[in-house]
């Protein structure tokens, strides 16, 4: 009876340190940056199609919270079967603790048609990362009927191999 109290003060005692050496740990590094990417599709009229169209943009909206605060957003898109990619880098919300990110991406007129895949990657001020990621089908421009900026293609390129 009396050994079983002891074993259980012992074990309070070591939980409680334990508790409170985790702590300690937490108050030295924030938390590493959350990214959730809440719209990626081609326009604002299909926000969330996971679409783009090559030579065209494609918008982007997501949720970020960096605690160690903001020190970059990298946003990268590339090929699955391929090497094609392009990226690109923001730092407008260096500094700050949330934002919501929107942007437009430009994809290149060049891209390849297919399926891609996005990674938006935040950067903290103490070098920790965050990242949100995923699917994109990149299609042909000229599959992009409902936008009306009309790219007529007055250039004799040779397209058709
Ligand atoms: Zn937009
Ligand atoms: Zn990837």
């Amino acid at each position: 009876m009396k050994r079983k109290l002891f074993l259980g003060v012992i074990l309070l005692l070591s939980a409680n340190v334990l508790f409170f050496s985790s702590c300690e740990d937490d108050n030295d590094k924030p938390l590493a940056p959350s990214v959730k990417i809440t719209e990626l599709g081609s326009g604002h009229d299909s926000p969330n199609d996971k679409i783009g169209y090559a030579g065209s943009d494609i918008h982007i909206n997501a949720e970020i919270t960096a605690e160690g605060l903001i020190e970059s957003i990298t946003l990268e898109v590339h090929q699955e079967d391929g090497d094609f990619e392009f990226h690109e880098v923001y730092t407008d919300a260096k500094g700050l603790k949330n934002t919501t990110l929107h942007k437009h991406i430009d994809i290149p007129a060049e891209a390849p048609e297919g399926e891609y895949h996005l990674h938006l990657v935040v950067r903290d001020q103490e070098g920790q990362t965050g990242m949100a990621e995923s699917e994109l089908i990149i299609k042909p421009a000229s599959e992009n009927d409902d936008d009306g900026h009309g790219h007529d293609d007055e250039h004799d390129h040779d397209h058709n191999h």
